[in-house]
């Protein structure tokens, strides 16, 4: 087993460990390059230096405490990362030497998808380029993102780890990062958060579906086992990329979901009438209410009451409005104001940082 490296920063996990019951396991770890190790879980009971860069660690399981069954280590290495640069088409991957074949794998299966997302969202894309990362602490259960900053989408980054999950996994993880590319060439803004994710899973598994790799429909399966569950979907429709709830999971499920069920009643065509109203519009999207509006056009019947079913709200700014219509109350006005210029400058904080959809 070896770790995923990028150059500083080295990520170790071991396979589940087993071993049979009353007795003790002693595990040896042999670590080369090391810098300094970040944080192990658990703790080795042993630490050796074989010489100046090589760490031997030594780890004991009882029988007792069954329930760590994994090791973890996060760690930095020494060395200069020797980044490759890979072109196939339209798409660049940026990828250390190691990885080249997987960025290449990646890039062939994009090429290969292209065609059906080009057409699904009736637009083409120029030059995306791809980047992997190894895990830092807290990072693991993120497959991929891509940096957002309000005017324009950064680079693709891949999570290296998930390269040792079923066929599949990996895969969604890169299409549906390729998606919210898609999304934003038509106008979508990733301010309507729930919509960029929702389309981004749907389609992905869509796609890897139709190429057949099992962990597709494991994927698939366990969004809708969760999602018919929900009784409610409407708390995504405040989701953006400035804050992240706790429970994202539900985010993720709750969004997809919306895309389940309006291909269940309407059929797959909706979305391909959907992604060319919006093309053709050349405005950006930033509300749920106006891809609702459209949904009601290209239907002709009311959407709306399916949303306000499903407990969105399906205002936007209706309720300032209101409130500004009472002028004699002019110090609730102020105080209004203030909380308004308040926002504003967080939301100016927000525009400059860069987020990850
Ligand atoms: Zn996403």
């Amino acid at each position: 087993m070896s770790s995923l490296i990028y150059e500083p920063n080295a990520y170790f996990m071991s396979p589940h460990i087993m071993f049979s019951l009353n007795e003790n396991a002693l595990i040896k770890i042999l670590l080369q390059n090391v810098e300094n190790i970040e944080y192990y879980y658990p703790k080795p009971y042993k630490e050796e230096k074989i010489n100046e860069k090589t760490l031997l660690l030594y780890f004991i399981f009882r029988s007792f405490s069954q329930r760590i069954n994994r090791i973890e280590i996060y760690y930095k290495v020494t060395g200069k990362v020797f980044l490759e640069k890979v072109k196939i088409n339209r798409f660049i991957g940026i990828t250390p030497l190691r990885y080249k074949k997987i960025m290449e794998n990646i890039l062939f299966l994009y090429n290969e998808i292209y065609e059906n997302l080009s057409k699904i969202f009736h637009t083409n894309l120029e030059n995306v380029s791809v980047r992997f990362f190894t895990p830092k602490l807290g990072e693991v259960s993120i497959q991929g993102y891509t940096p957002f900053n309000a005017s324009s989408l950064g680079d693709i980054y891949l999570n290296i780890f998930y390269i040792r999950f079923i066929k599949g996994y990996f895969e969604q993880a890169a299409i549906h990062e390729l998606i919210h590319h898609f999304l934003w060439s038509i106008g979508i803004s990733p301010e309507v958060l729930w919509f960029h994710e929702g389309a981004a899973n749907f389609f992905s598994i869509y796609l890897i579906k139709r190429i057949g790799f099992e962990g597709a429909e494991m994927i698939e399966k366990d969004f809708i086992n969760k999602g018919k569950k929900m009784e409610y979907l409407g708390f995504i429709e405040s989701w953006t990329p400035y804050h992240q709830p706790i429970n994202m999971q539900d985010y993720y499920i709750a969004s997809y979901m919306v895309f389940y069920y309006l291909n269940e009643t309407y059929g797959f065509e909706i979305f391909e009438k959907l992604f060319y109203v919006i093309n053709e519009k050349k405005e950006i999207i930033k509300e749920t209410s106006e891809i609702v509006h459209i949904l009601n056009d290209i239907t002709g019947e009311d959407t709306s009451k399916k949303f306000l079913e499903w407990g969105f709200s399906l205002s936007n700014g209706n309720y300032y409005e209101k409130i500004f219509s009472y002028k004699n109350q002019i110090i609730e006005s102020i105080l209004i104001s203030l909380i308004i210029i308040f926002i504003a400058l967080i939301f100016r904080i927000a525009i400059k940082r860069k987020f990850k959809i």
